[in-house]
């Protein structure tokens, strides 16, 4: 496995021309969400391309108020299940290669951050999208493979790259669950039992949701109100948000829901301090 720690280790990897380059940025502490990336981009780059996953966990996307310094790191566990999974090169940039003492500039998309994570988090999707504009930067993938479970970031990396003319494709790729239905997060395992027993009410919540736009439900406040009644069963979920929103815009739905364009039910649910995110982007009855 090759492990690249500095930027001229990482110029020499991509300077052997090696296409399509397929990349996946991560924070670490990996599980088989991550790993599910990895194993679509292998599927993608192809006997004849390279797959690149980065770990970092990027302080430029945490508020002073958030878990930055205990967010968790398993480097040794991270390069045990890369070994099993077909990629090529890890970058694990130190926080002092990726960022200068001095920096100043720092890339902002201010009309899909506004709602969801960027009203609840400021700053963030700041940080994100820098980071990962660096990245591309650095990589210069052919493709990129982000997570379905950040719907919000998927569609402000999407734009970013849109409105920047990022030679990038975005890909991405769905949410896995335990079996329970909880979707796979590293910060879980901030959960003591009694919180992730209970953690598993945001995916029956957006299951709630599926039933009702399957049953015909075009309402959205109704929908809001179903997925809210099924959060308030558990009584250690503290809801930061409930968003019932247009897909394409992450605004509110106003009037009735079209199912050709579908809509986005987004959560954030906080157990004790443990802020979880999980979405439905329901596109029409499923088996239609
Ligand atoms: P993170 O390490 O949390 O920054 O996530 C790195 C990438 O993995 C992002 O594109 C996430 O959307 C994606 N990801 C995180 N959790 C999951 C999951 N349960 N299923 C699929 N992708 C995920």
């Amino acid at each position: 496995m090759n492990i690249l720690r500095e930027i001229p280790e990482l110029r020499a990897w991509t300077g052997r021309g090696v296409h399509p380059r397929v990349f996946v940025p991560t924070m670490g502490a990996l599980h088989e969400g991550h790993l599910s990336l990895i194993d679509r981009a292998r599927a993608e780059a192809g006997d004849q391309g390279e797959v690149i996953v980065s770990i970092f966990v990027n302080p430029t996307q945490f508020a002073p108020t958030e878990d930055l310094s205990t967010y968790p790191r398993a480097w040794e566990a991270d390069c045990e299940k890369c070994r099993s999974r077909g990629f090529d090169a890890v970058f694990v940039p130190p926080v002092e290669v990726m960022y200068r003492p001095d920096a100043s500039v720092r890339i902002l998309e201010d009309r899909l951050s506004r709602g969801l994570c960027g009203a609840s988090r400021p700053g963030h999707f700041g940080g994100v999208c820098t980071v990962v504009a660096k990245l591309f930067n650095l990589v210069q993938p052919d493709a990129a493979v982000f997570g379905e479970k950040d719907f919000q970031q998927l569609a402000i990396i999407r734009r970013m790259v849109r409105d920047l003319d990022f030679p990038v494709t975005i890909l991405a790729s769905p949410t896995i669950r335990e079996p329970d239905g909880l979707a796979m997060s590293s910060r879980n395992a901030y959960l003591n039992p009694e919180e992730r027993a209970g953690a598993v009410v945001l995916s029956q919540a957006l299951g709630a949701a599926r039933k009702s736009l399957d049953e015909g439900e075009r309402d959205p406040h109704r929908l809001s109100q179903i997925v809210g009644a099924v959060l308030r069963e558990s009584p250690l979920g503290k809801t930061d948000y409930l968003a019932v929103m247009h897909p394409g815009t992450l605004e509110p739905w106003i009037g009735a829901i079209h199912p050709a364009e579908g809509v986005l039910v987004a959560l954030a649910v906080f157990f004790g301090k443990t802020r979880l995110i999980d979405n439905l982007h329901w596109t029409g009855p499923s088996g239609a």
